[in-house]
Formats: structure tokens, sequence, C-alpha cells
């Protein structure tokens, strides 16, 4: 057992500070990082002590793993926690960290090494029988044996990178006259995108949900599950929203997938804390998609649930000790939202929205949390992901949550850049999101940019048209005259609105 004393957190932004402050509450010291581009962040300010990488693009500062491990070893940090992104997932970093004598704030190089490969991590767990899409469960690259695996297995497919993540590397076919261009098409995005051509098929399921269990296990070989987050309302297979519970689990599939988590999580001798996907079909039953090795963005949800601080747990299990708790201790209260907001224009196809934050006021009240990274007047960096912030709420049920969510939604007041905002409380007021039927193809099926629009009903058309009219009246003696007969027109159409 070694108590640690002083941490650096290898990453930026809403995780670093939010690593930071259960830091501080333990009597840890903090030592953040940060890129040229990030010298004002509040993570920076927050920090005991900071220390500049270098210029703004990852890989030239957050990527760096043998310069944190330097900088690390000069200023005493006695534990490094990677966050989410980044090396967080890098097994040679944690390996690297543990060799200078310094302790990683997540599982073994090992086990971060069989889940990093979409492959690897299916064939550890198909001895437990934990059930898997069907598909292949090696790497493919031979076109007609491929091809004759396809159709046993059934169109459409999807075509996945191994080592992918992030929603990206994969590719749906639908028929087989497309199966030879998709597949070499896969292979080179792989090659290039995570330097890793192996690719594999999955059978595509065409109506799911994508739900995750988030586990816990210490370095004695207890692994506990935390219950379920519900992830389907996705845009281009990342997520947007998130909630736990769900509503489409029962007690006996909780159990049923939260047992398996375990098994997923002892096939590979985890510890700390850790995420196993699976995604559900229309029958609800769970496939295994695959295990992601670290803290994951939308775990405060399950926080706000379980009563548990997941960093806490982690730097606990991380000095050696065992797990506080046991599965029969944990129960879930209540319902938790959390929307992720970011600098993005929902109107022009979610293309990033940088900026500065010209107004940035966050909402407020019981049962709301706020994790970001960013302060009024602050700019939204280009080099990173355009994440401003995580909004999340917590209330007795899912309806009251979700009420929660959209007063907080029209209580956070953001101007100078596009954001999520308004498109998540899209979401949340559509009849298929409130009913809990939905999958991973709501964003898809519902959503278009005019749904952004303000929507009057009849008596506020009404109003609005009196309202015109009059400001006209008013108004007239100083138009232009082509203004004037242009707008005499219309005001033929608002009288018409209001008879
Ligand atoms: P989560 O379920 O935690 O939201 P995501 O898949 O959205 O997981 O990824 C979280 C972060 O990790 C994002 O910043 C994403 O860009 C990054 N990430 C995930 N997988 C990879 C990968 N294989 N390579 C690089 N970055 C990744
Ligand atoms: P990543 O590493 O990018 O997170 P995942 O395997 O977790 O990759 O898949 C990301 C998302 O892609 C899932 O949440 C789901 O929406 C979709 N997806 C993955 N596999 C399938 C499948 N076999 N059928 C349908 N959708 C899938
Ligand atoms: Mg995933």
């Amino acid at each position: 057992m070694h108590k640690i004393k002083k941490l650096l957190v290898a990453n930026r932004g809403e995780i670093s500070l939010r690593i930071m402050r259960t830091a501080k509450e333990m009597g840890i010291k903090t030592v953040a990082v940060y890129s040229e581009a990030d010298r004002n962040s509040p993570h920076v300010k927050f920090a005991d002590e900071a220390v500049c990488l270098g210029p703004p693009p990852s890989n030239q500062s957050y990527l760096l793993g043998d310069k944190i491990i330097e900088v690390s070893k000069a200023m005493g940090v006695d534990a490094i926690h990677p966050g989410y992104g980044f090396l967080s997932e890098n097994a040679a970093f944690g390996k690297k960290v543990t060799d200078a004598g310094i302790i990683f704030v997540g599982p073994s190089p090992e086990s971060i090494e069989v889940m990093g490969s979409k492959l690897a991590a299916k064939n550890a767990v198909l001895k437990y029988g934990i059930p898997l899409v069907p598909g292949t469960d090696h790497a493919i690259s031979d076109i007609p044996s491929a091809k004759q695996k396809a159709k046993e297995v059934g169109y459409p497919i999807l075509i996945k990178a191994s080592a992918g993540g992030g929603g990206k590397g994969m590719r749906i076919v639908e028929e087989e006259s497309e199966f030879e261009e998709q597949m070499l098409r896969a292979i080179s995005e792989a090659q290039s995108a995570f330097g890793d051509g192996a690719v594999f098929i999955e059978k595509y399921i065409t109506s799911p949900r994508h739900i995750e269990i988030q586990v816990l296990g210490d370095q004695h070989g207890n692994v506990v599950y935390l219950f379920e987050r519900e992830c389907s309302i996705q845009r281009r297979h990342q997520k947007v929203i998130e909630e736990a519970p769900s509503a489409v689990v029962s007690l006996d599939m909780r159990k049923a997938m939260g047992e398996a988590a375990v098994m997923v999580a002892k096939a590979c001798d985890y510890y700390g804390a850790g995420t196993v996907e699976f995604i559900v079909d229309e029958k609800l039953d769970f496939y295994f998609l695959e295990m992601n090795t670290r803290l994951q963005v939308e775990h405060p949800v399950t926080e706000m649930i379980t009563g548990k601080d997941l960093v806490q747990e982690q730097i606990w299990v991380a000095e050696g000790k065992p797990l506080s708790f046991k599965q029969e201790d944990l129960k879930i209260n209540g319902h938790s939202l959390e929307i992720r907001v970011y600098a993005e224009d929902p109107r022009n196809n979610f293309l990033p929205d940088i900026g500065k934050l010209q107004t940035y006021i966050r909402p407020q009240g019981p049962g709301i949390r706020v994790d970001d990274g960013f302060e009024q007047g602050m700019d939204i960096p280009i080099y990173y992901d355009p994440m401003i912030a995580k909004l999340i709420v917590h209330d007795e049920s899912r309806e009251k949550a979700i009420q929660r969510m959209i007063r907080a939604i029209d209580d956070y007041q953001i101007t100078g850049i596009e954001t999520t905002l308004g498109f998540c409380r899209f979401v949340l007021e559509h009849h298929a999101f409130k009913s809990g039927a939905f999958d991973t193809k709501f964003v898809e099926k519902y959503f278009s940019p005019d749904k952004l629009d303000i929507q009057w009903d009849d008596e506020e058309q009404i109003l609005l048209a009196g309202l015109a009219i009059e400001i006209f009246e008013k108004n007239k003696s100083s138009l232009k005259d082509s203004h004037k007969s242009q707008l005499a027109g219309n005001k033929t159409n608002w009288k018409n609105r209001l008879i």
C-alpha cells in the first residue's frame, strides 16, 4: 500500500479539473500540465503547480508521454492520472509510468493492451460464455473468404477496425456488391487512423441500444458493477446524451448484464474503473461490444445514482486498498441525465463553431452539476475536442430528471458561439425520448435543423400578428416608400391571421 501524496493529471479541461477536485478533497497535492493554448485554463489555475508541455497540437503537448514522466520525476509526483482520451488507453505509457516508479491511476498495461484491441477482447471473453455479436473473431484480409463469412452472418454487416475508438473506423455494408470496396476502404482508414489495418466483421444490428456497465475492481481480485448507463442517443456513433438507469433494463437484465461485465473484467484481471459496453437488440438480448479501460466521459451519471465518487475509488485502488464496499452495498437512487454541450452548430451539420465565450453563465440549483473547463471570455481552442461542458442532473424519477434538465438548459446562457444545447433540448422534449422507446438511430430518424426553429402555436401566431401590425402603424411615417408598400402587403397577411 502506498499513500499517494502528489498527483499529476495528464489531461486538460473538464476532466482534469474534475480529477483534481477529488484529489484536493483527499488531501493530495495536484500538478496540472498544459499546452500553450490552455495557459489560462481553469485546470491550470486550480492545480497547486502547473507545467507547460509545449505548443497547442496534442502530439506536441498532451501526448508527450516521456516528457510527462520526466516532469513528474522532477516534481516529486508519485502518481499520474491519465483522464480519458490522450494517453489513457496507451498501454506502453502505463508501463513506462510504472517502470519509472510512479503509480499509474488505471489498470495494468496488460489489461489495457487486451481490451484496446476489439478482437483480442472478444477472444479473451469468449471462454467465459459472454454473448458476442455474430461475426468474425479474427482479423480478415482475404476478400473472397471475408465475403463468404459476411454472407453467413447475413447483410447488413459492419466492418470494424480492431483498434478503432471514438466512433471512428466503422463501415456499414448493406449488400454484397458493396463489400469489396468498403472493406478496402475500411482497411486503409484503419491503417491511417489507428496505425493498425486489422478489421473484422460484425452483424449490423439494425435497431440497437447502447447500454454499458460501470465496473470497479481492486488489486485483490474483487470486482463489482455500478449498474448501467443508457447511451443510445448518439450522432455518428458518438454519445450525446447519457442516463442512468436505463428505461428498458429490468432487475433481471441488470443483474445479468452486471454479472457478465464483472466476468469481462475478470477475464483480463482488471482493476480500477472500467466500462463494459454492450449492444442490445430489439428483443433486449445483449452482446459484448468492447471494454473501455479508463474513466468514461459519462461517469457522472453513475456517481449521481450510486453516491460514489469514482475518481476517489480509482485513487484508492491505485494505492492498493481493497474496495470499500461490496456488490450488495450498492443501490440505485433516483435518475440522472447528462448532456454533452459542444461548441458545434447543429444547424450546420454540427461543424465545430469555435470562438470566444462572450457570455457564459451556468445553470444552478438542487440536483444540477456542471463539469466544465472554461470561463466567460475564454476562447474554445481548435486543437482539441470541442466539448464545452457536461451538464448533469439528478432527481427522483426519470420524468423529473428530464424536466430538471430542460430547466437547466434554459438557464444555461452561452453567447458568442453556437452550441448543442438547443439540440439536446429538442431530444429531451421528443415523445420517443420521453417514452424511453428509442435506439441509436434517434437523431437520424427525428432530427433536422428546422426542428430548432421556434414552433409557434395558433394562439401565439395571432398574438404576434397583432403585435406586428401595431409596430407597423407606429413606425410607418419613418419607413422608406419601398419598405412601406412591401410591409403594407404583409399587413394584409397579418390581418388575415387575426381573423
Ligand atoms: P466515452 O464513452 O467515454 O464517451 P468516447 O469513445 O466518446 O468514450 O471517447 C472518449 C474520449 O477518448 C474522446 O476524447 C475520444 O476522442 C477519445 N478516444 C476514444 N478512443 C480513442 C482512440 N482509439 N484513439 C484516440 N482517441 C480515442
Ligand atoms: P468505439 O470504440 O468507436 O466506441 P464501439 O464498438 O463501442 O466502437 O461502437 C460504437 C457505436 O457504434 C455503438 O455505440 C453503436 O452505436 C454502434 N455499433 C457498434 N457495433 C454495432 C453493431 N454491430 N451493430 C449496430 N451498431 C453498432
Ligand atoms: Mg465504444
